[in-house]
């Protein structure tokens, strides 16, 4: 079957914007002005206001050989709410700008839109505007989230204390042995265009890496349960990055138990697959979008009630350092890379 192609050249800019946002329906009561003007005007109703900004490029964070379109818009959105999350705020508002050549279709802008908006309906946020241009090889895109928070109530970096509890949400990984696999079947593909890819029994690792969620659950069961993270980040790094983004900017040091850290089955198994310690892939993999946190440990009793967060280790002095307590009852050194295993 013959797919239909359209020129971009047959709307032009100011027709493929109309196109492209022909659907755009507003579901956020401070929407005062969204596409089609200048700038857009938001009511945030005396919240404050987050904003955080993050760009995509073809070829550095994602690859089109095994990155459907759709999943890519959702991606693009998605991860951006992440860090709207991870200041314990809600997301509410997203712009997003994109820079195309004339290899993309109308039809193939329309997959990538129907993700965006996908993500946009499934967190009631709003698309209120962004910028279209002409890019001469790479698909470029860049996306700013604007989320809400009680006055005073975002969560940084630099608030972790001595003895807080380290706190994740769901299981790591994943999204690391999801792109390994991926980028195996595309070299498979590229060696063979015969074979096809075997990605039976891995819908979980192929989802966690073409389709993060961002954990806006997690920071309105904090709220509702009333526990005040006192510092947080979202993983889009791996866990030791993160963490040691924490220590650093709190001025503080920590133990994380190797036994404690959430982990999938299907993540392990492709890891031992793959000859990689599974650790390690929370470690240093990165893409899982979970958010990190530290709490007070008053705050335990009411932590073990989700199912959906794991306390893996504890914050200390500084001068303690940070390290990864292993199954072995060894402590190594936690590195931005993993951990250095040859250091007792
Ligand atoms: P300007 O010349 O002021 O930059 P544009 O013609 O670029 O205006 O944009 C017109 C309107 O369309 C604005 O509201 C802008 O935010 C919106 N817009 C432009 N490109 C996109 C896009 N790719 N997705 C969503 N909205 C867009
Ligand atoms: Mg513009």
């Amino acid at each position: 079957m013959d797919e239909q192609r359209t020129e971009i050249a047959s709307l032009g800019e100011f027709g493929l914007i109309d196109h492209l946002t022909r659907n755009n329906e507003t579901m956020q009561a401070g929407t005062m002005l969204s596409v089609g003007d200048d700038a857009a005007v938001i009511d945030q109703f005396g919240k404050q206001t987050v904003i955080s900004s993050d760009m995509l490029l073809e070829g550095i964070h994602f690859d089109l050989a095994y990155t459907p379109l759709k999943h890519l818009g959702y991606k693009a959105v998605a991860v951006n709410l992440s860090d709207i999350c991870a200041m314990g705020a809600t997301p509410t508002h997203i712009t997003l700008n994109i820079g195309i050549s004339n290899r993309f279709s109308v039809e193939a802008l329309d997959e990538f839109y129907e993700g965006v908006y996908a993500a946009c309906a499934r967190y009631n946020v709003d698309l209120v505007g962004g910028d279209t241009s002409s890019s001469q090889k790479g698909f470029v895109i860049s996306v700013t989230a604007i989320g809400e928070v009680s006055p005073g109530e975002y969560v940084t970096r630099s608030g972790a204390q001595k003895n807080d509890l380290i706190c994740v949400s769901g299981d790591l990984g994943g999204a690391y042995v999801g792109l390994q696999l991926l980028e195996r079947e595309k070299r498979i593909f590229l060696e063979n265009p015969g074979v096809q890819p075997t990605l039976q029994d891995k819908a979980y690792i192929i989802g966690r890496i073409l389709k993060p969620e961002p954990r806006t659950d997690i920071v309105s069961w904090l709220q509702e349960k009333e526990i005040k993270p006192r510092a947080m980040i979202d993983i889009s790094d791996g866990l030791s990055s993160e963490l040691l983004h924490i220590c650093k900017q709190s001025g503080v040091g920590c133990v994380l138990h190797e036994d404690k850290i959430p982990m999938h089955n299907e993540t392990r198994e492709m890891a031992f697959e793959f000859n990689i310690d599974p650790t390690l892939c929370a470690l240093s993999g990165g893409e899982d979008y979970e958010l990190l946190f530290t709490i007070a440990q008053e705050e335990y009793e009411k932590i073990v009630l989700s199912e959906q967060i794991s306390v893996i280790g504890y914050i200390t002095d500084a001068a303690e350092g940070a390290h990864l307590l292993s199954r072995q009852g060894n402590k190594h050194k936690l590195t931005a890379q993993g951990w250095n295993a040859f250091e007792a």
